[in-house]
């Protein structure tokens, strides 16, 4: 299955900008949770990627500026080695406000596969959200919104009420309220300031590692 690039432009107004790459190193084993939903369907994490993944960055447009947040790598490794697919969704407002270009954007992106990738580790997609409400007008994929959650459950074949939503940002909880899943608060990047006020229904980590132990304690 693959995800194809938005060129030339698709009507869709989020881009998918990674190829699936549901390997094999990441399909679910025989027993992972991947293979027990009578839905057939696999659960995801969909995970933030600023202050989630790598370190916090304002508008980040530089490779050389991607840090992997200590346990990151060992917590998608977890969380892949447990059957769930591993799905970026990240706000890229910068794009839309003129701080950096969607060049900018992917040469970041490049970078944190790689980086991934000199750990062994994929993601199943990535998806980034280029908009602005106050620049290119509401649209269907900035977080809180769902757009690129559900692109990414269709084209993957992803089961969102089995599926866990991490982020640092109540906007990238707020989806599993929406969706069906679970929502975790990592106090990393934003997310020790975000704590006020969260809805109680959302778990809270100290960080993805974190958060990944309380997924698979479940
Ligand atoms: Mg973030």
């Amino acid at each position: 299955m693959r995800i194809q690039p938005s060129h030339p432009p698709s009507p869709k107004p989020w881009t998918p900008v990674t190829e699936s790459r549901v390997s094999g190193t990441n399909e679910p084993g025989p027993d992972g949770p991947g293979s027990n939903g009578a839905s057939g369907l696999r659960p995801a994490v969909f995970l933030d990627r600023d202050g989630t993944i790598i370190e916090e960055a304002d508008y980040l447009s530089d490779p050389e500026g991607v840090r992997l947040i200590p346990g990151a790598v060992e917590a998608l490794s977890l969380l892949r080695d447990a059957g769930f697919a591993l799905v970026v969704v990240t706000n890229q407002s910068g794009i839309a406000r003129g701080r950096l270009t969607v060049e900018d954007y992917k040469a970041v992106a490049l970078r944190l596969d790689e980086d991934l990738a000199s750990h062994g580790l994929t993601l199943d997609a990535t998806y980034f959200c280029s908009h602005h409400p106050d620049f290119t007008g509401d649209c269907p994929c900035r977080k809180p919104a769902t757009g690129m959650h559900r692109e990414a459950s269709e084209a993957l074949g992803l089961d969102p009420e089995a599926s866990y939503f991490v982020g640092d940002k109540k906007r990238d909880l707020l989806p599993a309220l929406e969706m069906g899943g679970q929502g975790i608060l990592v106090r990393t990047g934003y997310g020790a300031d975000q704590e006020d006020g969260l809805p109680a229904v959302f778990q809270i980590a100290d960080d993805l590692l974190h958060a990944a132990g309380l997924i698979l304690s479940r």
